[in-house]
């Protein structure tokens, strides 16, 4: 049977299982084959009834600290099923004995009766979860139960392994498993494999026919592995060649100008910093420079985590694009940052001849005007600004670079439209927030990749400490101390999701409070949250940054790039509320001065255990790479979705963070596959099954480009 052959193709797939399966994405024959096993049952877990003992009925802590009883998995027939209990069926039990080989056991089924036709007598029946003793005899509560039939325990599955699939209503384990093998038989023989043996064999990975039978019906634990890994490497590898093959077609003809690295700002402004830059910003820019020398339009992201320096690393490219007569756009996510990002480059590069400009929503209209003119003659090589800068009267003379901050706060289509600015502008994403290298090349797959990994000697410590609620005094005390010491504090609350309106009240209370505080007495309270006029913000910020307010009661509106060296001291309450990374992020706000600096988590006092470890670890580290790569894997590989291009294959298997080694060996040998020129026809007819993988996954997209 062809792959493409609808699934009511397939021996007992009638319509309302169609219906059923379309929710699961099966709508062909050879879709089955792609709906892989959410776990495997393993034989060996298995524990016979007459093994059980009153032990297997005790609580024991589970991940998250919290007690309770272990999960038995067991596989026995039915005997029979009765209700039993009280004449009303609501309040009846069904009670349903069943036997292996070493003894029985009652499944008890409170308000269960309706169940009572899932158990035919004789049927083997596949139950887990805690057990108990009832006057000595062995009894599984509202257990889960899957029942298998005898042709199944014969047939399908002799393997060790048994595969459980993601179902949906109308569908049974039994039936999709009954499907699954057709296919298997069927529709699996005709599939080309699309890895070329080359590479099989290189990277030691099964053929497409034994992994995939092997991943749905494996022998072995060690057979499901190498099946898993050689399906998660094809998803790897034709996303990678996906996504590197399409920046490739979509620069195809675009010319940019090129940068001629060294001239006369550049030197000025670099011999005029405060400080050296360190190895990895040399490493950085010289990438960089690399990259604009060219006539390839540049793309690559700048990934350093909050406070290693990228601002400079921008600023000495826009330098050297103003020699190559080149202006650059440096775009900032929120009003604030652009101030502080204008003062910054202006007053490193301002009195050495590269003129700085700001244009935000909030530039008064003639300033506006007169920003509008430099750029559209010229005489303005730098500007930094918010969205505003998208507006259609912003014109540019020779726009060369644009230069986007955190550029998780522009969409793609932001980015594009400011790139139409210019004539295939060189493009410099800088983000701070770090992620593993492997998810980077999946994440950011046609962005070239540029790190920060040491931060800039000469810091002041920042100590970390998880708190709960009940030290909140103590807390106090201590800040007020600090404070008396010449010093600043940030603290913050949550923006509750949806409801912005209940943080910001309270974020207002609590300044007010704390203002009332005898501690506090003699200090500046102030508040800055995201529903303040932009102006109310920017003078909030500016007083505190003066030093007028000491502290300033904030939501996650200063979460990226604020800088006040003389803020040392951050609270955050409801700190489980934020992923390890923005919390790492918000602890960038201090620490950038030479005083030493505290970073407190008020928690509550009810959080559970796992969420405290949690804290703590985050408290154990500084290093912001370790804590993206803890976020991750505690959370998934998160929303890869917002990122994903058209036409870009899904990963049903593969995982950046769980497979980082695999991700990047692909990687590489992606880049291998599209320099070598392979595909292009001269890696020989083995190849072929892969070529056309990819075309066809290309044509897609370019349909789906043309088309919107
Ligand atoms: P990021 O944007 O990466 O969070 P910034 O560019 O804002 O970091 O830099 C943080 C601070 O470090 C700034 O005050 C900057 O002037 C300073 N800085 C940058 N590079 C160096 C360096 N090589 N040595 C010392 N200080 C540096
Ligand atoms: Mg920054």
């Amino acid at each position: 049977m062809a792959a493409e052959a609808p699934v009511t193709r397939v021996p007992g797939v009638g319509v309302r299982a169609e219906e059923a399966l379309a929710r699961l994405g099966v709508r062909t024959a050879g879709d089955l084959l792609l709906h892989y096993p959410a776990r495997w049952v393993d034989r060996r877990e298995l524990r016979p009834f007459g093994s059980l003992t009153a032990f297997d009925a005790l609580e024991v802590a589970g991940e998250d600290g919290r007690p309770r009883k272990p999960v038995i998995t067991a596989l026995a027939r039915v005997l029979h099923a009765a209700a039993t209990g009280s004449r009303h069926p609501r309040a009846q039990r069904l009670v349903v004995r069943v036997q292996d080989e070493t003894g029985r056991a009652d499944l008890v089924f409170f308000g269960g009766h309706w169940r009572r036709p899932h158990f035919p007598e004789g049927a083997e029946i596949l139950i887990s979860g805690p057990v108990g003793f009832y006057r000595g005899s062995l009894q599984f509560p509202n257990p889960d139960y899957e029942v298998l039939n005898r042709e199944e325990e014969a047939g399908i599955h002799t393997g060790r392994l048994f595969p459980v699939y993601p179902l949906t209503r109308g569908l049974t384990q039994r039936r999709l498993r009954e499907w699954v093998r057709f296919a298997l038989d069927h529709v699996l023989p005709g599939l080309a494999d699309p890895l070329p043996e080359t590479l099989r064999r290189r990277h030691r990975l099964p053929e497409l026919h034994r992994a995939l039978a092997d991943l749905h019906f494996p022998e072995s634990r060690e057979a499901r592995d190498a099946a898993r890994r050689r399906l998660a490497f094809d998803e790897f590898l034709l996303d990678q060649l996906f996504v590197r093959a399409a920046r490739l077609r979509r620069e195809q003809g675009k010319v940019s100008r090129p940068v001629q690295a060294g001239g006369a700002r550049y030197r000025r402004i670099l011999a005029a910093l405060p400080f050296r830059l360190t190895p990895d910003q040399e490493t950085a820019l010289a990438e960089i420079l690399a990259d604009l020398g060219r006539t390839r339009p540049a793309n690559r992201l700048l990934q350093g985590d909050v406070g290693s320096g990228k601002t400079v690393v921008a600023l000495l490219a826009a330098a050297a694009a103003a020699d190559s007569d080149l202006q650059t756009a440096f775009l900032v996510p929120t009003e604030i940052l652009a101030e502080q990002h204008y003062r910054t480059l202006r007053d490193l590069g301002g009195g050495l001849g590269l003129l700085v400009r700001l244009l935000t929503g909030g530039t008064p209209a003639a300033a506006r005007r007169e920003v509008l003119r430099v750029l559209a003659d010229g005489s303005c090589p730098l500007v930094v600004g918010t969205h505003a800068l998208f507006q259609d009267d912003v014109r540019f003379r020779r726009l060369g670079l644009v230069v986007v901050d955190e550029q998780h706060r522009f969409g793609v289509l932001q980015r594009v439209a400011m790139m139409e600015k210019g004539e295939s502008p060189h493009v410099l994403v800088m983000s701070a927030t770090p992620i593993p290298r492997s998810l980077a090349l999946v994440r950011y797959a046609d962005l070239d990749l540029s790190v920060l990994r040491h931060r800039p000697r000469g810091r002041g410590r920042v100590i970390t400490r998880v708190t709960p609620e009940e030290n909140r005094d103590k807390v106090y005390a201590f800040l007020a101390e600090r404070l008396r010491e010449g010093r600043q504090a940030f603290i913050v609350y949550p923006l509750v999701e949806d409801s912005e309106r209940t943080a910001m009240r309270a974020a207002t209370t609590m300044a007010k409070q704390l203002a009332a505080r005898p501690e506090f007495r003699d200090h500046e309270v102030a508040l800055l949250h995201g529903q303040m006029k932009s102006e109310e913000k920017d003078a909030a910020m500016k007083r505190f940054a003066a030093g007028e307010t000491q502290v300033l009661v904030a939501t996650t509106v200063i979460e990226v790039g604020i800088d006040v060296p003389n803020a040392s001291f951050l609270i955050v309450e409801h700190p489980e509320r934020y992923g390890l990374s923005q919390l790492h992020q918000l602890r960038g706000r201090i620490g950038r001065g030479e005083h030493s600096s505290y970073c407190v988590l008020i928690r509550d006092a009810g959080l559970d255990g796992a969420a405290v470890e949690r804290l703590e670890r985050f408290a154990g580290t500084e290093d912001g790479f370790e804590l993206a790569a803890l976020d991750l894997s505690l959370r998934g590989q998160g929303d890869l979705a917002g990122t994903r291009q058209s036409g870009r294959p899904v990963f049903r298997l593969a995982d950046p963070i769980r497979d980082r080694e695999l991700c990047l060996t692909v990687a590489g040998q992606a880049r291998e596959i599209l320099d070598a020129g392979t595909l292009l026809g001269e890696g020989g007819p083995e190849w072929e099954p892969l070529r056309c993988r990819l075309r066809d996954m290309l044509e897609a997209a370019g349909a789906l480009v043309d088309a919107g």
